[in-house]
């Protein structure tokens, strides 16, 4: 992959996981204020039911008859009550003496029951879809199905004087939870809006994070890449002076004895591989540093291909394989590096040409739609097995070491290949079974004919 590519996409994972990181902490952080708030709230409304039931159930109880009918002293106590089976007759101003500390009446409402759980009196303002049947529970929350919800409070109530310790009755305690509600409301609001927010500056944030931390590595990759290439410009030099050297011996000195120029000869073909090593090497830094296009021109893929297929009939001869082409006759362009694109098609051929063996077919064909152009390079070679075939484009790797280094091979071609494919835009794809053979297919972005006239 394009070094440049890699870096920006470790730069989007790295601000991806960033983000995800920092938003799951923000949102937890978020909710978890929430429910504190909720929780505070909640308890200080409690709180002060419960305090307006105590103040309202120690008015109560030395008034209470002990024996008699208490509506007598009911209407008396509370006027504000409705008592149950007579007409309601609500006198408002009398009420606040009796519900201290309420600061707004219209949130609460009060029923009273007997020891039997029967309903004697209620504030007018009860929700009205409220059951009369007593529930013993101390807190209640009322759900009515329209209007607002309540939390209820239960306290027993006993008569004056009353030794025995029996309960008089019950006076229960309700409270709108509308405000409580509101207020919960409006705090999912402003996180529904503010954590968004939050989370979009997290996510931009991450991303310029994300590139001061490549930044670092990058130069350093940089470095490292430029270390590699001034060390193969550096070797290149000597190896080439050796070569020159061992190659004008070989030529002027014919009196060596027949081992010397077996060895001369070993040095001259192992100096020649290190050399083609070299600017392997150096061709897969270029294609992978560049990014400029400037040498990039109008090429055609028909003169290529069948250049390159006339130009390896005489190897292919030799070693005995049927080389044939197929080359479609409808001109074909392409915008690339001629070269480069030579090199890309050549790779593939003399790779066919020496995983095949004798008497067996490579074929070379060139093909287009509308706006691919296809070359495809064929064997009924060797093959490769399915494992390997994700393999075989990384640097240096061979399937075969011995039969790779007898041919020459040193593990860069395909990486090279699939380095100028990726440059050009385009895909290399392999398709592959062990002993039946391999189809190499290259697909290139094609370039209108106008333009490559032009
Ligand atoms: P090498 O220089 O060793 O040929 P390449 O990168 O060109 O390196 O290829 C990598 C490996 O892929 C080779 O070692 C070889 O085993 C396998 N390979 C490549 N082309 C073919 C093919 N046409 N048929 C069978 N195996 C192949």
């Amino acid at each position: 992959m394009n070094t440049r590519r890699l870096f920006a996409r470790s730069r989007l994972q790295l601000a991806f996981w960033y983000a995800l990181v920092m938003g799951g902490i923000l949102t937890l952080l978020g909710l978890g204020v929430y429910r504190a708030i909720v929780q505070a709230n909640w308890m200080a409304l409690e709180r002060e039911v419960e305090s307006i039931a105590g103040t309202l159930h120690d008015s109560l109880e030395p008034m209470l008859p002990r024996n008699a009918s208490p509506t007598g002293v009911l209407q008396k106590m509370l006027p504000d009550l409705c008592l149950i089976n007579q007409p309601c007759q609500v006198t408002p101003t009398l009420i606040e003496r009796h519900t201290l500390g309420i600061s707004d009446r219209r949130l609460y409402y009060i029923r009273l029951f007997d020891y039997q759980g029967n309903l004697l009196a209620f504030s007018p303002n009860q929700p009205s879809s409220l059951s009369p049947i007593f529930n013993k529970e101390i807190w209640q929350t009322i759900q009515p199905p329209k209007g607002d919800r309540y939390r209820q409070f239960t306290t027993i109530l006993h008569s004056a004087g009353n030794t025995n310790q029996s309960s008089w009755g019950y006076l229960q305690i309700g409270r709108s939870l509308a405000a409580f509600d509101t207020e919960n409301q409006r705090i999912l609001w402003i996180l529904g809006i503010s954590l968004p927010l939050a989370l979009a500056l997290v996510a931009l944030s991450s991303w310029g994070l994300a590139r001061l931390a490549m930044r670092p590595i990058y130069q350093s990759y940089q470095q490292q890449q430029q270390f590699t290439a001034n060390a193969a410009h550096e070797l290149r030099s000597p190896l080439a002076s050796l070569l020159a050297t061992v190659e004008a011996v070989l030529r002027i000195d014919s009196s060596h004895s027949p081992e010397i120029n077996t060895m001369l000869n070993t040095v001259e073909r192992q100096g020649r591989r290190l050399s083609q090593l070299i600017t392997d090497l150096l061709l897969l830094s270029r294609l992978e540093q560049e990014t400029t296009v400037e040498d990039w021109r109008v090429c055609c893929l028909n003169d290529l291909v069948s250049d390159l297929a006339e130009e390896f009939l005489e190897l292919a001869i030799a070693a005995d394989i049927d080389l044939s082409s197929d080359v479609t006759s409808k001109e074909i362009y392409v915008l690339g590096n001629e070269s480069q694109l030579y090199r890309l098609v050549s790779n593939l051929i003399a790779n066919a040409i020496q995983y095949t063996t004798v008497g067996e077919n490579i074929r070379i064909t060139l093909t287009s739609s509308e706006e691919i152009a296809t070359i495809t390079v064929q064997d009924t070679g060797i093959g490769i097995a399915l494992d390997q075939q994700e393999r075989i484009f990384e640097r240096f790797y061979r399937i075969n070491r011995d039969r790779s280094r007898k041919t020459g091979g040193t593990g860069l071609g395909l990486a090279i290949a699939q380095a100028i494919t990726v440059k050009h835009q385009g895909v290399l794809n392999v398709e592959s079974e062990l002993g039946q053979g391999s189809w190499f297919t290259i697909q290139l972005p094609i370039v209108s004919a106008s333009m490559a006239h032009s």
